[in-house]
């Protein structure tokens, strides 16, 4: 039989770079040839040869309501048979800025825009343009998407400035950025001790989903909100994966702290491209046309994009739909640590919302650091001995999974049979 994933990987590479439109999705992280995807239904996916899989990447956390749902498609069909794009106000836009501000009180005015990078980019634009300082702090192991600032590693100290990660950003640009590590509160507060004055603001995952899962140690944020304050700095949550997945109101509900800032995406779109960047009413004045930040996107506001995300939050709105997709998260969670134990495989697994993170290692990570130590070679091999069996989870160990309210007890308990069995033959 033919394997059609391979010819299409074969063929796309002869156009696209890798053959994929971003990198986690060429699978160099796990080996092997990535599926393509032809359709989807709630927690299925179903690819190039037609197998079906259960999915926990969910493009990447907007599909928390599942696939195709819908009520979503309805109000995709909606809009798109009024118009594609005006590049001009609508009604629309404003019902999703009510919703979001409903939910997330810290967001006074908001902007629309069509990716979490370029709320990011703006949001530390924002920072910048609000406080007249330059120096931006991040920490290790956040991704807040791939604009110049933000691709920056640790410099040779904590405390210096930072290096470029990636090719291409320019060494000037990276020295305006100071990577820290994660939950680690004292080094925070050195740096701020000796420099506080030049720090712009301070972005970071409220809880961090791009190194796997690592979730905030008690007083973490709220020192960070402590600090920003204090020194005049503006505190940026990136929520753009834990906006309407940790809780309805994001991390900042779950551990009722306020941003200055919040970036959002993903669930916000419910699968086609939104970001949002908003927050505190004195900086968002600040953005054009009202101040001299500037800001501007000819699809942002998409009229079909903010149709999907608006009927994708109004089920996220209804009751009881966070609780039971966080229920059905830490059954899955709480399942796959029992089947790794029977099987004297070390592992550790948690969740938080509808996110959760499973590691090769005994305990779960509370760092960077932590995260570099789980075993990868053994993920790699549990990855395609789920895939094998029709579990579809992200390629990746240092990416955090996502459970859908499409995924029921027969999607749970199918994945813990291919759990057990693909555990057994790691042991
Ligand atoms: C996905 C992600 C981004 C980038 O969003 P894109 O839409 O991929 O540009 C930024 N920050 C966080 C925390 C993310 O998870």
């Amino acid at each position: 039989m033919t394997d059609r994933n391979q010819e299409l990987f074969a063929r796309a590479q002869l156009s696209i770079p890798a053959g994929v439109n971003s990198p986690v999705r060429a699978f160099r992280a796990v080996g092997g040839t990535p599926p393509f995807f032809e359709r989807a239904s709630g927690a299925n996916l179903w690819d190039a040869n037609g197998k079906r899989y259960v999915d926990y990447v969910g493009s990447w956390g907007p599909m928390v309501a599942g696939h195709c749902h819908p009520a979503v498609v309805e109000a995709v069909r909606e809009a798109a048979s009024r118009a594609l794009s005006f590049g001009a106000p609508t009604e629309a836009e404003i019902e999703l800025a009510e919703a979001i501000r409903r939910h997330v009180p810290s967001i006074e005015l908001l902007r629309l825009v069509s990716s979490g990078t370029e709320a990011t980019m703006t949001a530390i634009r924002l920072a910048r343009g609000h406080t007249g300082r330059s120096a931006i702090v991040k920490f290790e192991g956040c991704y807040h998407g791939h604009a110049d600032s933000l691709l920056v590693k640790a410099g040779s100290g904590a405390l210096t400035f930072g290096n470029p990660s990636s090719a291409g950003v320019p060494a000037e640009t990276a020295q305006h950025t100071i990577v820290l590590d994660y939950n680690d509160t004292a080094q925070a507060q050195a740096l701020f001790a000796a420099r506080g004055a030049q720090i712009a603001g301070v972005i970071v995952e409220p809880v961090a989903g791009n190194m796997n899962l690592v979730l905030p140690e008690p007083g973490f944020l709220h020192a960070l909100r402590e600090l920003c304050s204090r020194h005049g700095a503006v505190l940026i949550f990136d929520e753009v994966m834990t906006g309407f997945r940790v809780a309805i109101g994001g991390a900042q509900a779950h551990f009722g702290i306020e941003p200055d800032l919040t970036t959002l995406g993903k669930v916000i779109g419910g699968g086609l491209p939104v970001g949002a960047v908003g927050g505190r009413r004195a900086i968002m004045e600040r953005i054009a046309p009202l101040g001299p930040v500037y800001q501007a996107g000819t699809l942002s506001g998409n009229p079909v994009a903010v149709a999907a995300g608006l009927a994708t939050l109004r089920l996220v709105e209804q009751p009881g739909f966070q609780d039971r997709v966080a229920a059905a998260t830490r059954a899955l969670t709480g399942g796959l640590a029992d089947a790794a134990r029977e099987a004297g495989v070390p592992f550790s697994a948690q969740s938080i919302g509808s996110m959760f993170g499973i590691y090769f290692r005994a305990t779960a990570p509370a760092s960077f650091a932590e995260v570099m130590q789980s075993d990868r070679e053994r993920f790699g091999r549990f990855f395609h001995a789920m895939l094998a069996r029709g579990v579809y989870l992200a390629p990746s160990a240092y990416e955090a999974g996502f459970v859908s309210a499409a995924h029921g007890a027969a999607e749970i308990d199918a994945t813990l049979a291919a759990a057990r069995a693909s555990f057994r033959e790691l042991a």
